[in-house]
């Protein structure tokens, strides 16, 4: 195991969702967390990166910083969605080499599977078909980061791990329907229509596919618990272990958030992968489970939309 008391932690990423989440969750052990905005260090620039590790001289590093995007996002801005996230997890890995940082954690997410890999998903998955055209771009970043950490651990023996998280939501999570994942989108259009009084709202695309959902506090659970007491070459699925249809979760935030009206679809937009169950039996085994149900994330997330991430913008 790895023992954090005294350590100095780089949460890279902590404004976002789930680097939000580490913060909070890291508070509970003996560590000193370290966070740096964009505007003391860019992330994309190798000059600005190693500057800014050999100053701040993590013990650790956390690797929650990304671009991010639900299917619209990624399928528009593939560029900006392969540059920056090969940069940002590229420019990290060799700063944290370089100032001989010993422990590193990176994350990706379940997209980086092969769009007909055998359900649930299973860590040797990896490569063995093609991806999702939709997020094949955030995907490919992905792997290269999983690559990253056990090229380094090969070459250079730095225990650097990997974990991939299902589709998360929780309080932080991005409200711009242009941008955001199904979640995030579903409340705030049912909050909308309910304030609005309409008698409908749109979900995209048939509803039919299955999705597996994780709190955001119960992934930076799994993340500390695995800087604590995981060490390997293979990345660790991180998922909650059971899936819903994209119409059933839309019930069900309608139900939470307390809108009565219609569902309708717009078939104009993308389905995306059929089916992603991630298989977490690994993480199972050592011995972590998932806390929050479904239904009190939603009403959590709703009530953070509430005070802060729609409050603030709106
Ligand atoms: P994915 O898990 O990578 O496919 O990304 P998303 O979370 O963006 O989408 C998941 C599923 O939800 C897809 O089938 C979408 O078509 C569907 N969906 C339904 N309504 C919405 C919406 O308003 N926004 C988004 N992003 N997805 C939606």
């Amino acid at each position: 195991g790895y023992d954090l008391s005294g350590k100095r932690v780089w949460v890279a990423g902590h404004r976002g969702m789930v680097g939000s989440a580490i913060v909070r969750r890291l508070e509970r052990e003996s560590c000193k967390t370290i966070t740096a905005g964009r505007e003391i260090v860019d992330l994309r620039r190798q000059a600005s990166v190693e500057a800014f590790v050999a100053d701040a001289r993590p013990d650790a590093i956390v690797i929650a910083a990304a671009r991010v995007g639900g299917i619209w996002a990624n399928d528009t801005y593939p560029a900006d969605f392969l540059y920056d996230n090969l940069m940002i997890e590229t420019n990290i890995i060799e700063a944290a080499h370089r100032n001989d940082v010993g422990r590193l954690l990176f994350l990706g997410s379940s997209c980086i599977y092969p769009r007909m890999a055998p359900q649930p998903i299973r860590e040797d998955a990896l490569l063995t078909g093609a991806l999702e055209p939709t997020n094949e771009w955030y995907a490919i970043a992905k792997i290269a980061g999983i690559k990253l950490a056990q090229a380094y651990r090969k070459q250079h023996g730095r225990d650097y791990i990997s974990a991939m998280p299902t589709n998360l939501y929780g309080p932080g999570d991005n409200y711009d329907l242009n941008a955001s994942h199904v979640m995030p989108a579903l409340i705030r259009k049912a909050h909308e229509a309910k304030e609005a009084g309409a008698k409908e709202i749109t979900v995209w695309g048939t509803g039919k596919p299955l999705r597996e959902f994780l709190h955001a506090d119960d992934c930076a659970d799994a993340l500390t618990f695995l800087l604590k007491h995981y060490s390997g070459y293979d990345h660790v699925n991180v998922g909650s272990g059971s899936e819903i249809s994209i119409l059933e979760l839309t019930k069900l935030v309608c139900r939470v958030v307390g809108f009565k009206g219609q569902i309708v679809h717009d078939l104009s937009k993308p389905d995306g992968t059929p089916r992603k169950l991630m298989d977490s039996g690994k993480l199972r085994s050592m011995g972590w489970t998932p806390e929050i149900t479904l239904e009190d994330g939603i009403e959590d997330a709703y009530q953070s939309f509430l005070k802060h991430d729609y409050a603030l913008r709106h």
